[in-house]
């Protein structure tokens, strides 16, 4: 089967508070072919995330044993916790859905070595860090060592923006959700047309 005959795999990475997670939600509302990959993290929850929806929150040692029994995808370590896909999860619902996931840039670069996969990878950024912080500290889901040092990752993060295929600059979350579903719609299009 060649990979245009598959669902598609939606990546949107992004430094912190881009508004990645607000459009990686918008897509899933509006395209119901589309579900988004639920990571393991070692992270604790935030106060208004929930287990299975948000992540699985799982313990270091299950995510090691995970590792060693090389049950994921892709996994990372960011901000001194662990992240990663599970190949089983991905594997059930790309059977029967498209898939976005937000994962950073060292999750997409191991992805992009599943040749068999339809990847689509997509950065985002923005052209305002000062406004970048204000969103940071306005979302208020992490401690204010934290959100330090989520906006200086910002630099190391955007050195990778070159792996993607495609980099958005997130000015207007309206434009920006208008250019990624012409993106997934252009791709689509290339799926159907090969298909009939
Ligand atoms: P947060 O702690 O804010 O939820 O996420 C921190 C970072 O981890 C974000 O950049 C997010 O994209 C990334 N992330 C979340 N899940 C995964 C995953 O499964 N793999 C990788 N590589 N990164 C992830």
């Amino acid at each position: 089967m060649h990979n245009e005959d598959k669902n598609l795999l939606v990546i949107l990475s992004s430094p912190s508070g881009v508004g990645k997670t607000t459009l990686t939600k918008k897509i899933q509302q509006k395209y119901s072919s589309f579900k988004i990959s639920v990571s393991h993290t070692t992270r604790t929850p935030r106060s208004n995330e929930v287990e299975g929806v948000d992540y699985f929150f799982i313990s270091a040692e299950r995510f090691k044993e995970f590792i060693k029994e090389s049950r994921f995808y892709e996994y990372a370590k960011i901000f001194e916790n662990y992240y990663g896909t599970l190949k089983k999860n991905v594997d059930e619902m790309l059977k029967n859905n498209d898939l976005i996931f937000d994962i950073d840039w060292q999750g997409t670069k191991q992805l992009s070595k599943f040749k068999n996969l339809n990847l689509i990878k997509i950065y985002l950024i923005t052209d305002n860090k000062e406004e970048l912080k204000k969103r940071l500290v306005k979302r208020d889901q992490n401690s204010p060592e934290e959100i330090e040092k989520r906006f200086n990752a910002f630099e190391e993060d955007i050195k990778h923006w070159s792996d993607y295929d495609y980099v958005l600059i997130n000015k207007n979350l309206d434009v920006c959700f208008k250019q990624i579903e012409n993106i997934i719609l252009l791709h689509k299009k290339k799926k159907i047309h090969l298909l009939s």
